[in-house]
């Protein structure tokens, strides 16, 4: 399957969960796939396992809420590839909790990860896509970035909303005059480490049990939504893409 031979795709938050089945599945078809995250350790093993099926794969350790760590990452990339026609912004965090909790400290770290990471990569990986007159930018929101699921989720929808009304922004502005295609992501509950970051106890338990009434996507099944986007022809932006479990509400 060679849907995507000669595309490079830059993938963030691959070292876990929907972003490394994205690495995975762009690779089988064909992109040379430039996986960005935190941990060294999981990048290294992703790139292995990519090489190993024949695919090609460049491990960028990048903190996306930095911008000298995204400036290199993205410099390593074009030296490594010369261009990028993918860029899924993927990182995300969503550590759960009352706002009475006062977690500031996990407010302003989702606020950084989730809205400030998408804008640092974007920034830096538009110019290249300007100067090619293409590429496809495709922004992780949320089934929370359309509405508040409940209490606990102040926070995180917010930062996820902000995803959702930049992406439309941005798709206005590019679309047209730089021909660059802009895909908002809006999964629902998929299997991953996020709910990991959780530490507000009544949070942990309540997702723990409200998960397990739903049958959960897989983040392979994101991947397969992010496949369908990327490979559509070129005059073909899909603008949205909303992936909820059949029975999630
Ligand atoms: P995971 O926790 O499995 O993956 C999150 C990824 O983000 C990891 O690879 C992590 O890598 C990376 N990341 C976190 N902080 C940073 C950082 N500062 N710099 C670079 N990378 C970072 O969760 P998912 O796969 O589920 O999440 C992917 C996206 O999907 C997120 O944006 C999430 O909000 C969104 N989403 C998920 C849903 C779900 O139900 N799972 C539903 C809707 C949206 P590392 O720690 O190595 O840096």
């Amino acid at each position: 399957m060679d849907m995507l031979k000669g595309k490079v795709a830059l993938i963030t938050g691959a070292s876990s969960g929907i972003g490394e089945a994205t690495a995975i599945k762009l690779a089988k078809a064909g992109a040379r796939v430039a996986i960005a995250a935190r941990r060294a350790d999981r990048l290294k093993a992703l790139k292995t396992l990519i090489e190993k099926e024949g695919g090609h794969a460049l491990a960028l350790q990048m903190d996306v809420t930095d911008k000298d760590s995204v400036n290199a990452g993205v410099k390593k990339l074009i030296d490594s590839y010369g261009r990028v026609d993918i860029a899924f912004n993927n990182a995300g965090i969503m550590p759960l909790s009352n706002v009475n909790e006062f977690k500031i400290d996990e407010w302003e770290r989702m606020v950084d990860v989730n809205i400030k990471g998408v804008l640092n990569i974007t920034g830096t990986i538009l110019p290249f896509m300007i100067k090619q007159h293409s590429g496809h930018i495709i922004n992780t929101s949320s089934l929370a970035g359309r509405k508040v699921l409940g209490q606990g989720f102040a926070v995180y929808s917010a930062t996820k909303y902000a995803v959702s009304a930049f992406t439309e922004g941005l798709r206005m502005e590019v679309g047209k005059a730089h021909n660059i295609r802009v895909t908002s992501i809006q999964p629902g509950a998929t299997q991953s480490e996020l709910q990991n970051a959780t530490t507000s106890e009544g949070y942990k338990e309540m997702m723990a049990s409200s998960m397990g009434q739903i049958t959960m996507l897989s983040a392979n099944d994101i991947a397969d939504a992010v496949l369908f986007a990327v490979s559509a022809p070129e005059h073909v932006n899909v603008a949205e893409l909303f992936v909820l479990p059949t029975n999630q509400i």
